[in-house]
């Protein structure tokens, strides 16, 4: 069969792959609808580490081909919505309730497209553990929208979880590409007083104030810290990072009260370092909390997300700019998000 991946660091394209086989509990999809990610292509230039002839995607809705003989939910033809994290239900960690770093073995081990098997940009993929991670697409949510809930607005939402948004949290969002965007809608549904999002394209803040940014803040008009702290002087109760390098973690200490919580679900480069001096973290005893996490996977997640979009209280279809129709212009998509990833 036909994918497309990376060949190796840098260099994509199509690959000529084995169909993949169908093993216990497990599901053989086509896909219907896909979406490249800023995932996808920075681990194409590496930013994950090496890796070669590696079919890339995590992001789709597919056609049930095949099941194997003990999945219960499933059978050919049905239409599915892929959460992007697949865990193996069977994990241990699940039952400390890691759902992203389900496994018994390694790191993310539940984020099994591009880091431990082949992606969906592919005529065929697999899924593990079918019952426990797939959903039947609701009639009243569009491809498009549930394309969207796979990663974007599951990854942006666990931002909004892991800072523990209460009502009325002055929140801090950095950067206002997709998963960013969620983010601030994930703040506003639960309760968020001030949204002060952070970015500068004219697109994007029109669509972050539509999903519940009250604020909007640009590097451009000087330190990002000193314009919050300009603002709040006591600081805001949490920041988001969505996007940037790592030193959006010294601006959000620079940023958060005492006990305020900075949650990262920025994917960084393996070749980067992390460092800020003490005193910004207030010497280690002010309670304040650095968590770094990805979205949750499985199938309840995703029906949690769907259930939103279809009591019509976020519409993430809005995300989406540009549309391709037919298997072959995965490429195209591809590059046109490599090469402008903030879209
Ligand atoms: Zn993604």
């Amino acid at each position: 069969m036909k994918g497309y991946g990376m060949i190796s660091v840098d260099n994509v394209g199509w690959i000529e792959k084995d169909k993949p086989v169908l093993t216990g509990g497990d599901a053989i999809l086509r896909p219907i609808a896909v979406a490249p990610c800023t995932s996808d292509t920075h681990t194409s230039h590496g930013g994950a580490g090496p890796k070669e002839n590696l079919i890339l995607g995590h992001e789709a809705i597919g056609e049930v081909v095949e099941v194997a003989d003990d999945v219960k939910h499933f059978k050919p033809g049905d239409i599915v919505v892929v959460p992007c994290v697949t865990p193996d239900w069977s994990a241990k960690a699940l039952q400390d309730g890691y759902y992203n770093e389900a496994h018994d073995v390694g790191l993310m081990q539940g984020f099994k497209f591009l880091n431990s098997k082949d992606g969906v940009f592919a005529e065929f993929f697999h899924v593990n553990n079918a019952d426990s991670n797939l959903v039947l697409k609701p009639e009243n949510v569009s491809i498009e929208q549930a394309l969207m809930t796979v990663d974007m607005m599951s990854t942006g939402f666990c931002g909004a979880e892991m800072a523990d948004v209460k009502y009325g949290d002055t929140v801090v969002v950095f950067g206002i590409g997709p998963v960013g965007l969620m983010a601030v809608a994930g703040a506003a549904l639960r309760g968020a007083g001030e949204i002060i999002a952070i970015g500068t394209r004219p697109d994007c803040i029109a669509l972050a104030k539509e999903y519940g940014a009250t604020k909007i803040l640009s590097y451009k008009e000087g330190d990002l810290a000193d314009q919050v702290r300009a603002i709040y002087p006591e600081g805001v109760d949490c920041t988001i990072i969505a996007g940037g390098t790592t030193e959006n973690i010294n601006q959000s200490l620079r940023m958060v009260k005492a006990n305020g919580t900075i949650s990262n679900i920025n994917y960084f480069d393996v070749s980067e370092d992390i460092s800020f001096p003490a005193a910004l973290w207030g010497l280690g005893m002010a309670d304040i909390k650095i968590v770094g996490g990805f979205c949750r996977g499985g199938a309840k997640r995703i029906e949690r997300m769907l259930n939103i979009i279809a009591a019509k209280r976020l519409d993430p279809g809005k995300l989406l700019n540009y549309k391709y129709e037919g298997f072959d212009k995965i490429e195209e998509a591809f590059k046109v998000m490599d090469e402008n990833p903030e879209i």
